[in-house]
């Protein structure tokens, strides 16, 4: 079956989750992002690779991070940016999602790069567009969150480069995580040997095993010798009804305090894709201690999402 993510050449046309892609071209990816690496750096930080292109950012919901460095990383390439804010667009009149598209499309974008609460959103836009228009997810209900994932591996190989040597623990709301998916299966295809997975049992999707992850519901054991403690927000919009008993004892359980840091390797490095809820799921103590890759993670999202945009407008039909 054709994979709608590549182009008859095998490369990169949309990046939509990244289940399905081969290791070859996430390498590609981590590699190309590396170099960009070095532009945020200079006194410049511009490349022409993406003059004369329309980079359309289509947020259906709500985000901070990830709309901004996209907007950053696309500038950073020379390309026009726009950043339509939904509520007030033709949308709150009624219009179909494919028609807002169908309408940017004529306006000659380029690249869409969509977030939308609905799992299938990217996927959908990515069938219905012309060929030579390309689709970024950036994040799908509680599917898949790609970018982010591909920052987060970019964040492990620069502290850890020994990625087939490493032991990756996921802590927390892993059933509504669109990250902990993208995340799971980037770690896997890498070759990263061992992931874990620490949440009560209310907040783990069905199967998880088959994911390839180990499962913790005690996250002292959990964390017990592992090189990368990743957190994660508990997804309140997307929950039905109650499923922990109060803040306070999520916290007691899976909250990431220094004692509980202390049971992982002295070297281990903690990670968050942010909004953080400081006291909820992590402690200040950890969050800006010196174990913290946050900040980071959140700076090199902007040379991933370079990466990204700049492979696929070298990227056919
Ligand atoms: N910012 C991430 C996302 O959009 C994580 C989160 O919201 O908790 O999925």
């Amino acid at each position: 079956m054709n994979n709608p993510q590549l182009d008859k050449n095998g490369r990169l046309k949309h990046l939509l989750s990244i289940e399905g892609l081969p290791k070859d071209i996430l390498t590609q990816i981590l590699d190309t992002a590396e170099s960009f690496a070095g532009v945020s750096e200079r006194e410049v930080k511009k490349v022409p690779l993406l003059r004369g292109r329309t980079v359309c950012n289509l947020f259906f919901e709500n985000s901070t991070r990830t709309r901004t460095t996209f907007e950053i990383a696309a500038k950073r390439l020379s390309a026009d940016v726009v950043s339509l804010h939904i509520g007030t667009s033709s949308q709150s009149k009624g219009e179909t999602m494919l028609d807002t598209v169908n309408n940017l499309v004529a306006m000659h974008a380029d690249i869409f790069v969509v977030r939308h609460a609905q799992s299938g959103a990217a996927h959908f836009i990515a069938r219905h567009v012309a060929p030579h228009v390309h689709v970024i997810n950036a994040g799908d209900g509680r599917h898949s969150h790609p970018t982010q994932g591909l920052l987060d591996v970019f964040t492990i190989r620069r502290y850890k480069p020994d990625m087939h040597n490493l032991r990756v623990a996921i802590v927390g709301d892993i059933l509504h995580s669109r990250v902990a998916r993208s995340e799971i299966h980037a770690l896997t295809t890498l070759g990263v040997p061992e992931v874990r997975v620490i949440a009560p049992k209310t907040l783990l999707p069905e199967y998880v095993e088959r994911l390839g992850v180990h499962v913790y519901h005690d996250m002292r054991q959990g964390l017990k010798d592992v090189d990368v403690v990743m957190m994660l927000r508990l997804q309140n919009e997307r929950m039905n009804g109650a499923l922990l008993p109060s803040a306070q004892e999520y916290f007691k359980c899976y909250g990431l305090t220094p004692d509980k840091l202390a049971l992982a390797r002295p070297d281990a490095i903690v990670m968050h894709p942010g909004p953080m809820n400081r006291g909820i799921e992590i402690d200040s103590a950890v969050a800006d201690g010196t174990q913290s890759v946050i900040l980071p993670q959140v700076t090199y999202g902007i040379a991933v999402r370079m990466a990204v945009m700049s492979m696929l407008a070298g990227s056919g039909e």
